[in-house]
Order: C-alpha cells, then structure tokens, then sequence
C-alpha cells in the first residue's frame, strides 16, 4: 500500500484517492475556432512519459479536494505533491516533469 501526502492532509492510503489525468492541460481559449482533429487532440491526447510527470489527484476519500502531483511514471514514486495553482516545485537534479 503507498502512501499519498495530500496536501491538506498529510498522507494518506492510496486506496482514498482517484487519478485526474495529466496536469496543466490548459482549457482552449476559443474552442469554436478548433478543428475537429484539434479538439480531439485536447480532449483524448496526453503526453505518456517515462520519468517525471505532473498530475491531477483528488483525495476522494478524504477532504474532496483536487491537487497536483509529480509521479515517477518507472517507478510510481510521488517526487513532490502541492496544491492547485502553485508551481511545480523544483525537483533538483531529477529529471524534467512532462506537464
Ligand atoms: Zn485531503
């Protein structure tokens, strides 16, 4: 069982929480002026990395609260959680987060 530092919470089981999707996909600013092959590709196609990759998570379970994670995609480890609307932190020397 692994473990999820909600940001509000603190960790928590993983079993409390669900998936959102790839993070920082930004809505599009005029979405009539999108073609049909454009529109798809904002709402079916996401980037699938091997390494760091910024998330959505909600702690379903707990709070009900949205956040964003950065999640080793090798290894499932969760490298930094922070909350909706603050920047991705600065991992160091780990590899770049796809986002
Ligand atoms: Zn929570």
């Amino acid at each position: 069982m692994q473990l999820i530092p909600c940001p509000w919470c603190g960790p928590r089981e993983e079993t409390e929480f669900h998936y959102g999707g790839q993070a920082h996909v930004a809505y599009p600013e005029d979405p009539s002026a999108l073609t049909d092959q454009e529109w798809a590709q904002y709402v079916f196609f996401r980037d699938n990395p091997s390494g760091p990759f910024a998330e959505r998570w909600s702690h379903s379970a707990g709070c009900r609260r949205w956040f964003n994670a950065v999640r080793d995609t090798r290894t499932h480890d969760l490298l930094s959680v922070h909350r909706i609307g603050e920047p991705v932190p600065d991992l160091g020397e780990k590899d770049e987060v796809v986002s």
